[in-house]
């Protein structure tokens, strides 16, 4: 497929939204992320009786997470005292979008700002949403920068910053949301039940900047906040955790997330693993599989997704291919291909097509799915490993550079 682009044609926009968080905002505590035990105590705070406090909490999860408000005051049946109360001593605004870019595939990228809140120095992070047919997904940060250094990813090239709090993950799909026009209408009656079919965000996936498995606490607190069946209800089977093996952990996420997983495995041999993945030094590919079969709840119906990465000369030969199925023998799997996105700087080349072709049928006639994804928002800078935070963002000469590589057909798909 031939990639065209046109930078000129892609959309940016100022996007600043109606309800940009005014600036003390920033310093109070927000009870976006927190779970019903903390909220429980929030409320305390503002004054509510114990008798009560059961009620109210539930009223807050259904304003905050059913109608998505992001203000105090929007909360029609709580009463004005305890609204004042609230936002006295606490916020729900979202963060700053310091910009907002639209593919022309339809791919969305926000540039977000969070204040420091105390957890940290402010940061910004960006979140993406990829529409297809039937479906969308949101693409997830998780940290600012990344402690590993995966030789072809460009979040790895920047130091990590910190990782996120929950309330900064969660508060990537709700922003998203409120963009999409996906949250009920302000006169939708309360009580009515949002169904999650016919929702723009249809799937989430944890994907975006960083390693989510190293900021396993705060993307637990998120997503079971994502999953919650009383809240924003996304289905357990369309989050996907995607890490590049962090072995401890991956069997805490099935046993206390309950999420899809997808492992970034992109290669077979544990020498070429080390390089390109090294975090393989510390958890080789024999660990790695055995979590993987041990993971909690797989079946044909929740299948592991591997995702490989298709490097020119490196790892796409048919050896590769047939040492991949062997590799997963047993394991109730999905191969996704991703074509090489390049960045400046990298390394490596997207493998040809044909070769990609070769691969993809030969793990399809040992039976196992074996989609190439398509790459999304190449000209925005979203696709997979091309997402750096704004602390890091292209000086013009590089994006030049990127534009040409990418022109003359680098990882073309
Ligand atoms: N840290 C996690 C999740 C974020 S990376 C992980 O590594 O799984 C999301 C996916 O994008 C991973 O599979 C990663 O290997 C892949 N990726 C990174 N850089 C890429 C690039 N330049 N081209 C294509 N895929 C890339
Ligand atoms: Fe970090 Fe994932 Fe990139 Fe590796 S591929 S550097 S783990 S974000």
């Amino acid at each position: 497929m031939p990639l065209s682009i046109d930078l000129k044609d892609t959309q940016r926009r100022d996007a600043l939204s109606s309800r940009q968080p005014a600036a003390d905002e920033g310093l109070k505590p927000s009870i976006i992320g927190m779970d019903r035990d903390e909220l429980a105590d929030a409320v305390r705070t503002a004054g509510v009786a114990e008798r009560q406090v059961k009620m109210r909490v539930q009223q807050l999860w259904h304003w905050l997470y059913v109608r998505g408000v992001s203000d105090f005051s929007d909360m029609a049946n709580v009463s004005k005292d305890l609204r004042a109360g609230l936002a006295e001593r606490f916020t729900i605004a979202r963060p700053h979008i310091a910009d907002e870019q639209i593919s022309q595939d339809g791919t969305r990228k926000w540039l977000l700002q969070f204040p420091s809140r105390g957890a940290g120095k402010p940061v910004e992070i960006e979140t993406v949403y990829i529409p297809e047919e039937g479906r969308g997904t949101l693409c997830i940060s998780s940290q600012v920068g990344c402690t590993l250094t995966c030789t072809f990813c460009h979040t790895g090239t920047q130091k990590l910053v910190r990782n996120l709090t929950a309330e900064e993950i969660l508060s990537q799909l709700l922003l998203a949301r409120d963009r999409l026009g996906d949250f009920p209408k302000k006169d939708t009656p309360q009580g009515a039940i949002v169904p999650s079919e016919g929702r723009k965000i249809s799937n989430i996936v944890m994907m975006g900047m960083g390693e989510p498995l190293y900021n396993f606490d705060n993307v637990k607190k998120a997503l079971l906040i994502a999953i919650d069946n009383e809240g924003l209800s996304l289905s357990r089977r369309r989050v996907t955790l995607s890490t590049s093996g962090v072995v401890p952990e991956i069997y805490r996420t099935g046993e206390e997330i309950g999420v899809m997983l997808a492992i970034s495995l992109h290669a077979v041999r544990d020498d070429l693993r080390d390089e390109l993945v090294p975090i393989n030094r510390k958890y080789p590919i024999a660990e790695l599989m055995k979590a993987c079969r041990e993971y909690r709840g797989l079946s044909n119906a929740r299948r592991i997704t591997f995702e490989y990465v298709m490097l020119k000369g490196v790892n796409d030969s048919l050896q590769d291919a047939r040492d991949l199925v062997r590799l997963l023998k047993g394991i109730p799997a999905k191969i996704n291909l991703i074509p090489f996105n390049p960045w400046p700087g990298s390394q490596y080349e997207c493998s040809d097509w044909e070769q990609i072709e070769i691969f993809a049928d030969f793990v399809n006639q040992a039976g196992y799915a074996s989609p190439i994804r398509t790459p999304r928002g190449r000209d925005i800078l979203a696709a997979c490993g091309q997402l750096k935070s704004e602390s890091e963002r292209l000086r013009k000469s590089e994006r030049l550079a990127l534009e040409a590589m990418m022109i003359a057909g680098h990882g073309e798909a």
